[in-house]
Parts: structure tokens; sequence; C-alpha cells
């Protein structure tokens, strides 16, 4: 039989032993043996063949913001749409997009084409798949509230699925229960507005997140969901750790709900804290704190 190597490069680009710091925000990962890009549907569909075919492992990472790496090695292929599936075209008050377009990058897109709908997720740091996958969302909007369809790749074939299939709710879809599925693109529904207007909203949303949040570090965001009726930050604050840190992972004290990397932070490090922080609040407030980011390539499950 060929290497694997060579029959990935037949089909698409592909990187060996990549470090996964550098495809995440937190800057923090092993490495991994393969990372593949491919460049069409075609390519897309030749890949997933062959990794089931050879009984490979595989995981989708979009712009790494919202997954914490373990430190140990990953023996599979990751799956990046970033570098070639990042196109978008306005048609009207639609705008259809590909899965590796940068949320930010299309919000932009949006307020130039006077379409508004996007504002909230001006200052997310991920891909349209990822956000999707998420459900992502800020000032009481989200993804929910503007995609009408999700063009799929399940079973072996690409489709287009309506939204009412997508049981978005709270940061969750259902592509979270399906992790074999590939979001490739998506067609979302947007309100003709004055483009200043949009700008003007757009800027001040960045200029409260500069002040409430420590965008100079590596981060993965929110690392806790807000439990029901609280929010998690007042439970951390609560335990007393707002600027606690193991080796350099860090509880932001601008915003406790950020564990942020201050240079060197390993993983350790930072499970460590999450377990810690779940832990107290637990003993304290009898509330079970969820993590909001995605644990990748750990034994154990969250
Ligand atoms: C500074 C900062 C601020 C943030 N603020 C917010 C916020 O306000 N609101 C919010 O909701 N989030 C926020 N986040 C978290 C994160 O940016 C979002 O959840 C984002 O949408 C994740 O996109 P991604 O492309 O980086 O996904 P990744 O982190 O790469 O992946 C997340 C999950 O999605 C899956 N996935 C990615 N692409 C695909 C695809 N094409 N098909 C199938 N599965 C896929 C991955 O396999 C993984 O399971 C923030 C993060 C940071 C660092």
């Amino acid at each position: 039989m060929r290497e694997l190597i060579d029959e990935l490069n037949d089909i698409c680009e592909t990187e060996v032993n990549m470090p996964l710091s550098s495809m995440t925000t937190l800057r923090i990962g092993g490495y991994a043996k393969y990372v593949v890009y491919p460049n069409s549907d075609i390519a897309l569909d030749g890949v997933l063949r062959l990794l089931k075919l050879r009984n490979i492992p595989f995981k989708m990472i979009g712009k790494g913001s919202d997954l914490l790496c373990s430190d140990d090695d990953y023996y599979g292929v990751i799956i990046r749409l970033d570098r070639h599936f990042n196109k978008a075209y306005f048609t009207d008050d639609m705008v259809t997009v590909q899965a590796g377009c940068s949320t930010i990058a299309l919000a932009y897109q949006a307020m130039k084409n006077g379409l508004s709908g996007l504002e909230w997720a001006s200052g997310i740091p991920g891909t349209i798949g990822g956000a999707i996958f998420m459900n992502a969302g800020a000032y009481k909007s989200s993804m929910a509230d503007i995609v009408e369809e999700v063009f799929v790749y399940r079973n072996g074939k690409l489709e287009w699925m309506p939204v009412e299939e997508c049981d978005f709710s709270y940061r969750t879809s259902i592509f979270q229960k399906h992790s074999d599925w590939i979001i490739a693109g998506c067609r979302m529904r947007l309100k003709d507005e004055d483009p200043n207007k949009i700008e003007q909203l757009m800027e001040d949303r960045k200029q409260r997140r500069l002040s409430s949040q420590p965008l100079e570090f590596p981060s993965c965001g929110s690392v806790f969901r807000n439990p029901e009726g609280k929010n998690a930050w007042e439970c951390i604050d609560g335990i007393g750790y707002r600027g606690k840190s193991i080796g350099d992972a860090y509880v932001s004290d601008k915003h406790c709900n950020f564990i942020v990397n201050k240079g060197h932070a390993t993983a350790k490090d930072y499970i460590t804290l999450v377990r810690e922080i779940q832990q107290k609040v637990k003993e304290k407030y009898d509330i079970t704190l969820e993590t909001e980011m995605e644990l990748f390539n750990w034994c154990e499950k969250d």
C-alpha cells in the first residue's frame, strides 16, 4: 500500500508534523501528524473517503479559537478549510459563504454591502464553520438568528440542510452530536441598513471588547458557559480566583471568565486551573460549571 502522505498529497496540500499551538488562539497543544487543506468539494470528498477507507481519525479545525488541545501529539489528520473555502458572495439581502471564511472578515464585508445582522460577530475570531458548530453569539444575537441553510457533507454527500434541522440553542447545534459531519458553507439572510450606522455599532462593540477583555494575551474567549441564572465570571470571582495562575495559565483580572496564556502555559497547567475552578464553584454554590471551549485530543473527555 502507498504511504498515507503520498495519497493525501495527491488530493490536496498536506503538511506534516505541525504544532497544534500554531493552529489555536490559545497557542497550546502538541503536534499533529498531518494537516490538509482541500481546495474544492471534490478534494474535501476525496480526503474524507480516503480517511474512512484507511480508518484514520480526523478533526476539523477552523481558527482553533474555541479549542484547548492537550500537550500530546495527535496521530490523525487535521482538516482546515480556512485556506481555500473562504469565499462569500452577496445577492440582495442574502449572503452565501464558505465555511472557512473568517467571521470577522464576513462581518466587515456585510457592512460594506450595507447589510446588517452580523455586527455582533465582528469581534469573534473564528471561521463561519466554527461559528455554526458552536452557534456563536454575543449581545443577545447568534448564528441561529441569521442562518437559513447549511451546506453540509454527511453520509458521503454534500447537501443543503434547512436551519430547522440544526437544533441551535445556547452555544449548541446538532453538529456537536455528529463529529463526522463537515460544514462546507451556509446561506444567511441579513437586512438592508446604512453602512455608516453598521460601522458605528461595530466600532462601539470593538471598544467594549477592548476595554473588558484581555485581548493582548492568547485565549479561547470565555472558558465557561454561563450557568442558569448566574454569570460564570461571578462564580469565579466568588471563589477568589480572579488573578490566580498555575504556570503561565492565568485567570485574567480584567475578565475572570478568560484564562489566558501568559507565554508558555501548558495544557496541563491550563486544565488544572479549570478543574480547580469547577471543583471550588461546585463546593461553594453547588453549580456545575461547564466549559464553553472544547477539549481536543485528551484521553478523558470533559
Ligand atoms: C478573544 C475571543 C473572543 C471570543 N468571543 C466569543 C463570543 O463573543 N461569542 C462566541 O460565541 N464565541 C466567542 N469566542 C469563541 C470562538 O471564537 C467561537 O466559538 C468561534 O465561532 C469558533 O470558531 P473556530 O473556527 O475558531 O472554531 P474551532 O475552534 O476551530 O473549532 C470549534 C469546533 O467547531 C468544529 N468545526 C470548525 N469548523 C468546522 C466545520 N467546517 N465543520 C464541522 N465542524 C467544524 C471543530 O471541529 C471544533 O469541534 C471567542 C474566542 C476568542 C479567542
